[in-house]
């Protein structure tokens, strides 16, 4: 890992940490509730093979992912965890059956497009059925409950093997009330839904912000993500919680330039006095999102702030290190110890999640 840091852009992963991280959760949770994690986004950025064979050690109980292939490929790399695919393509259905994938149900013409899939196809699949209680996105509202009867009557091939619906504002005490219909709408969904299936499969509600607000709520499992990268949400738990991700580049170059001279691409720039600015290996290509220019972003070397000065470049930005000790090798710190991702993203007005995700595949992963 040492010889990694020494040159350019990696992103180093503590998996120590998300162990940690992990076992907090648990001690929050009844011991029955079993734990999903989000290992969509290539595990928030964090690399999802990886993570997923760590999460396997920890007999983690499931594991999400948003698209087909990215289960396959968790597949192919022998994580053996029952997953579930939030948003499969009717393109990848035989990839679903081949790789023992358990797809989101969340529309009627969907489940009607799945079960005829399997039907033809002398196959069965274990699904879940995303049931929308005032999120909005996918799933299938109240209204829709009678006809879901008839689909589960007419595609027996497609097994319920879980219930869900997703909180639009769990992080936010203002939306509490808001939150709390969610949750009692979904129950009273739940127990329709029962009845047609003559059997019990497991429900779910909570993502990391909800486990911390909303405990009694847990139900059969949880859905955790952001909170097991160690982020912080809205400050919940943020002093039990360990950072996971590091992302780290060198100083290639310093330059001394005199006051009014301009930096970067559009001269936008401007040097306010004599100074020194050092040019970084990372740019927007990396994920180092371009709206951190000229001053929105800042970095830490040795411990203290530096500003970007310029627009970020494509594999490159330049930082102002004026009356800094700095050398050009050293390290600095993009996100993690000591630099908060989520004052970084609220500069560019933006969510952890978009940063942690936006962390290029060009970017080394390191684990240790
Ligand atoms: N459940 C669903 C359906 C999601 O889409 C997500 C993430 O976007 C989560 C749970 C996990 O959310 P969080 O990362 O906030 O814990």
């Amino acid at each position: 890992a040492l010889q990694e840091r020494l040159h350019g852009t990696v992103l180093e992963i503590n998996l120590n940490a998300l162990r940690r991280n992990f076992t907090f959760y648990k001690s929050q949770l009844k011991p029955s509730t079993k734990v999903m994690i989000m290992v969509k986004a290539f595990a928030y950025g964090g690399g999802a093979t990886e993570i997923a064979h760590h999460l396997q050690q920890l007999n983690a109980d499931y594991l999400a992912v948003a698209y087909t292939d990215e289960g396959v490929s968790l597949r192919q790399e022998q994580i053996n965890l029952p997953i579930m695919v939030l948003n499969p393509a009717p393109e990848s259905f035989g990839n679903l059956v081949k790789y023992q994938l358990e797809p989101v149900v969340y529309s009627l013409s969907f489940f009607r497009q799945l079960g005829a899939y399997c039907h033809s196809n002398h196959t069965s699949l274990k699904i879940h059925l995303d049931l929308d209680t005032g999120m909005h996105r996918l799933g299938f509202g109240e209204t829709d409950l009678e006809a879901l009867r008839e689909m589960i009557t007419a595609y027996p091939s497609l097994k319920v093997a879980s219930m869900y619906t997703h909180l639009a504002g769990a992080d936010e005490a203002d939306h509490e009330e808001y939150t709390k219909r969610q949750l009692s709408l979904f129950e009273a969904m739940c127990k329709t839904v029962k009845g047609f299936l003559g059997y019990s499969p497991l429900v779910h509600a909570l993502n990391s912000a909800g486990i911390v607000r909303y405990p009694d709520f847990q139900m059969d499992m949880v859905r955790l993500g952001i909170g097991l990268y160690g982020v912080e949400v809205n400050g919940l738990h943020q002093e039990a919680l360990q950072p996971v991700s590091v992302l780290k580049t060198t100083i290639s170059q310093l330059k001394s330039l005199k006051k009014g001279e301009t930096v970067g691409y559009g001269r936008k720039g401007v040097m306010a006095s004599d100074g020194q600015i050092a040019t970084i290996a990372i740019g927007y290509a990396d994920g180092y999102d371009r709206r951190f220019s000229n001053g929105k972003g800042q970095v830490l070397i040795h411990g203290k702030k530096a500003a970007v000065i310029g627009n970020v470049c494509m594999d490159m930005t330049m930082i102002e290190v004026t009356g800094m000790d700095v050398h050009e090798g050293d390290e600095v710190i993009i996100y993690g110890e000591g630099l908060s991702l989520k004052e970084q993203a609220t500069a560019i007005g933006t969510i952890p999640y978009e940063l942690l995700t936006n962390i290029s595949s060009r970017v080394k992963r390191v684990y240790f």
